[in-house]
């Protein structure tokens, strides 16, 4: 049998690592962020709202642990205001970057679809990415004054990314993703470049195809692909660099007003979307590639101390909480090849029938919530 692969047609395998990454998010965590982004008010170019919203931001990274944020100041008239921008240096590709990113400046209302569920989103996996290795240097920037005309991401492309001639490999652009309350919100429209220059758009379509089936992997949702623009992908595009976002399928009629609200859209899909930016978001800086390099032994939050890895015949796990934890172990293919019961307060010495090979390990407590995942690796 001969199989042919096309450009835009390669399929990306199912990776564990990234899913257990998906399993750590939180509904909850997500909609008090929006219900927080929604509490500021109209966040236009001259409020306080906006810069009490770009302070909660700032201050969520910070309290996270990330060290590298800049902000990036323009003038509108007489107003100050400035693009948030926070950068995790990758361990490979330290100067090439893969950018995510969605604005935070709203216009005649609250905005928490156009653009807190950009906003929303970008935070949410952060907050999860903080202890991800990444081969590519990753950039989470959150562009102001979008809604003027595009203004903080032009003023961050024209400023530093043409003059210092940026090595970046992909733009994804979240803006308004929010949804319509009362309608079946199952969709999400994966954007392209389709405009001059066209040197950057064959690139582009692939990451678009390669962004929709990641998406219809790790999320319930279903993609549909259309055509980027009106958003801050556009001064990137325009210099030539590759881009690709998302955008609502249903569309709101409510953004620009005051009814664009969290009770007008539907922060469920909201939610499905940040499993599938997070899983993308990943797959696209190399979080997965990087997991098959060479891991040590773990000692997980919960103080459960995994070792020696890689092992050969032998690999203990000491367990010193007091629940009966199930360690399960997939192949990279994510198939369940062992399932282990860590009785409590004790260690536990294992023997695998393992092939020598790269894999994952996912540890439950009682309530079936994952606590610790990574990768082992069996070298005979
Ligand atoms: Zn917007």
């Amino acid at each position: 049998m001969i199989i042919t692969l096309s450009m835009g047609c390669i399929a990306q395998e199912f990776d564990p690592f990234i899913q257990s990454k998906v399993d750590e998010l939180q509904y909850d965590s997500l909609f008090q962020k929006l219900l927080a982004f929604e509490n500021f008010g109209i966040k236009q170019v001259g409020t306080d709202a906006l810069d009490e919203t770009a302070n909660w931001i700032i201050q969520q990274y910070t309290d996270w642990g990330y060290t590298n944020i800049e902000l990036d100041t323009l003038y509108v008239g007489q107003n100050s205001t400035f693009n948030i921008i926070v950068t995790k240096t990758g361990s490979v590709y330290q100067d090439t970057y893969f950018i995510v990113d969605g604005h935070y400046d709203t216009y005649n209302g609250p905005g928490v679809n156009d653009n807190g569920s950009g906003t929303a989103i970008v935070l949410e996996m952060a907050r999860l990415f903080k202890d991800v290795e990444t081969a590519y240097s990753i950039k989470f920037i959150h562009f102001t004054v979008e809604e003027l005309g595009l203004v903080g991401s032009t003023h961050y492309v024209e400023n530093t990314v043409v003059p210092q001639e940026m090595d970046i490999k992909l733009l994804l652009n979240i803006d308004e993703v929010g949804g319509v309350a009362g309608t079946n919100n199952n969709t999400i429209t994966c954007e392209r470049d389709e405009w001059s220059p066209t040197s950057n758009n064959a690139a582009s379509a692939a990451f678009t195809d390669t962004l929709a089936n990641l998406t219809e992997m790790y999320s319930n949702l279903n993609t549909d692909i259309s055509y980027a623009y009106g958003s801050d992908y556009v001064p990137f595009m325009d210099n030539g660099y590759v881009v690709t976002g998302y955008y609502e399928y249903n569309e709101s009629p409510y953004p620009h007003s005051i009814n664009d609200s969290l009770s007008n859209m539907d922060p469920e899909y909201v939610f499905e979307l940040t499993k599938a930016s997070l899983a993308s978001c990943m797959y696209f800086s190399g979080a997965q590639s990087i997991s098959t390099g060479i891991p040590g032994d773990i000692t997980t939050e919960k103080n459960i101390e995994i070792y020696p890895n890689p092992f050969a015949e032998y690999i203990s796990v000491k367990n010193i909480t007091t629940e009966t934890l199930n360690l399960q172990v997939y192949d990279l293919n994510g198939r369940l090849q062992n399932n282990f019961k860590l009785s409590a307060e004790a260690t536990s010495v294992i023997r695998t029938k393992l092939k020598a090979g790269t894999y994952f390990y996912k540890i439950f407590d009682e309530d079936q919530e994952i606590i610790s995942s990574g990768k082992i690796i069996k070298t005979k």
